[in-house]
């Protein structure tokens, strides 16, 4: 049952006065239940319940954490057909979405489990002593990974369950011993309770410490701002707008310890189609834009926003096939009515621009809160000069760049900002002549992608999600898939430490039977 109340811990607590509803946008209408936004008192409540907790949590073993994790994903299965309804009513996305999302949202956190129970990914490495080392002996040396203490999350509005309470960064979190405080989305407040609910009854179910999870509603930004300037906050993972992302960014910046936001931004996914891959497969190429440019209302950060190409009869064929059939996608229901209204105001900001040619936009006749897909064209040239046009427009919306020729091609690729995704629609010696292009497209991305689109995020060791700036604050992690436990945790270092007292994963019998490195070697033996 949704309370409408936050999450202390393990405490349901409201005691605030300011108050605030979820949005069905599929019935245009307010859902009934009522939020409570955590005070000042009950943040700082949280925030001191997760700094304890780390004293024990951050002690816990791989095998325990995975107890948990895997306990957190049989709750979330618990919570049955009222969460997918409740998923439903707050965000307009179908039930099938609803379902996927659920299924991908308990696979990450059983994905973590199994990681834990591994146990390699603590990157244990062990230098023993030399005293006969001359002219100095040699001390003993063992590094691994340590938690970083509590971690505040902020979710996406497009991701209500995988991006959000119990999403990738809760779980990478948690696996890694770090207590989380969700910074609930004020659009699918009731999904983030009933998550909430099933991460704190699993806690309890597994004995982990109270304050290892709490969930604060909000419906503004204050209360995430408070969260990332509490002083026991270690950490910061954000999914969202660049805006969003880079004003948090500077906030954790400019406190007395500053430290690190992990955001994952929006981005525009530039998508380069090389002359050959029109000659003969223009129509299909274009067929299947159509359906990755709507696909989830465009609601998606890897949505193929810019579509860049030389001019040619070829290409022309192109843009016409893919205007006939953008128009043919039944136009789909949007998240929030801020959603559209955002929507339409940087589609029309944009379509302003000098140069800009509308190929097409669905005119169907649309219910409230539903988004009408739109494909623009700009030639090269006024592309390189007006940066308004790089920006990302969130929803299904994409812009075809057409350059005069191949050094064009190079100049608009080499100007674009950092992106989650890009994508080379090639084929024969096209691969061959274009490998500056390819490798311009390369510096830009976290992912490239090879005859395909860049929507859909495969979750799994090898996926990149993550991309130089401003696609994400720090390009070296991703935030999909087991290696985004890495953002959570600091190299440390035990020097001359008696072995009775180090770490199960440093001591001298490997009781964990994990792989480390031993004076250099890769091994599973002991010392
Ligand atoms: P958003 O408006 O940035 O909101 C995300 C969260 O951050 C919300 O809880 C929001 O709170 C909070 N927030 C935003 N600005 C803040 C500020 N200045 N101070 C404190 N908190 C702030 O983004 P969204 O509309 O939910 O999500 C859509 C965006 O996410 C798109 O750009 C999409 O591309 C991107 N996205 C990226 C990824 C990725 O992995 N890179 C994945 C999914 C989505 P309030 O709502 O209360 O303001």
């Amino acid at each position: 049952m949704i309370t409408g109340k936050n999450y202390i811990g393990n405490t349901l607590s409201a005691l605030g006065s300011k108050t605030y509803t979820t949005f069905n946008p599929q019935k245009n209408t307010e859902n009934t239940i009522v939020f409570t936004e955590a005070t000042s008192d009950e943040i700082n409540d949280a925030a001191l319940l997760a700094s304890k907790a780390f004293q024990t949590y951050s002690k816990k073993s791989g095998k325990d954490k995975a107890v948990f994790l895997r306990a957190i994903a049989e709750e979330i299965e618990a919570l049955g057909a009222e969460l997918i309804e409740v998923y439903t009513s707050e965000s307009g996305l179908p039930t099938g979405r609803a379902m996927g999302e659920r299924g991908r949202t308990v696979g990450q956190l059983r994905a973590f489990a199994a990681h834990l129970e591994e146990g390699s990914w603590i990157a244990a490495s062990i230098d023993t002593a030399q005293p006969d080392r001359q002219p100095t002996p040699k001390v003993d040396l063992r590094k691994m990974l340590v938690p970083l203490g509590p971690i505040v999350v902020f979710g996406a509005s497009n991701f209500p369950l995988a991006f959000s309470t119990a999403g990738g960064d809760t779980a990478a979190a948690l696996a890694a011993g770090c207590p989380v405080l969700v910074k609930s989305h004020p659009m699918h407040a009731g999904t983030g309770e009933l998550v909430a609910s099933a991460i704190i009854k699993a806690a309890e179910k597994t004995g982990m410490p109270n304050g290892v999870f709490s969930n604060l509603n909000s419906s503004g930004i204050e209360v995430g701002q408070e969260l990332v300037q509490h002083p026991v906050v270690k950490g910061v993972g954000f999914t969202g707008s660049i805006r969003g992302g880079r004003a948090l960014f500077n906030l954790a910046a400019n406190r007395p310890e500053p430290i690190p936001v992990f955001a994952e931004m929006g981005s525009v996914n530039p998508v380069v189609i090389l002359p050959e891959a029109l000659q003969e497969k223009a129509a299909d190429w274009a067929k299947t834009y159509a359906g990755s440019i709507t696909l989830g209302a465009g609601q998606f950060c890897t949505n193929p926003g810019l579509l860049i190409a030389i001019k040619s009869n070829q290409l022309h064929q192109f843009s016409q096939v893919l205007a006939e059939e953008i128009v043919k996608v039944e136009p789909s229901c949007m998240l929030h009515p801020a959603i559209v209204g955002a929507y339409e105001s940087n589609k029309a900001h944009v379509v302003s621009q000098s140069g800009i040619e509308v190929l097409a936009e669905s005119s169907q006749e649309i219910k409230g809160n539903y988004g009408r897909q739109i494909v623009s064209k700009v030639e090269g040239k006024m592309f390189l000069e007006n940066p308004t046009l790089h920006q990302e427009v969130f929803g299904p919306f994409s812009l075809l760049v057409q350059c005069e020729d191949k050094q064009q091609l190079e100049q608009v690729v080499k100007q674009l900002e950092g992106q989650l995704t890009g994508t080379i629609i090639g084929e024969g010696e096209d691969l061959f002549n274009y490998k500056e292009v390819v490798s311009a497209l390369q510096d830009k991305v976290g992912r490239i992608i090879f005859n395909g689109v860049p929507t859909g995020v495969e979750v799994c060791p090898s996926m990149q999600h993550g991309g130089p700036y401003p696609a994400s604050t720090d390009a070296r992690f991703t935030a999909v898939g087991v290696g985004s436990i890495k953002r959570w945790v600091r190299p440390f270092s035990f020097q001359s430490w008696p072995n009775n007292l180090l770490p199960e994963a440093l001591k001298n019998e490997n009781p964990l039977k994990i792989l480390r490195t031993i004076n250099g070697v890769k091994t599973t033996n002991k010392v």
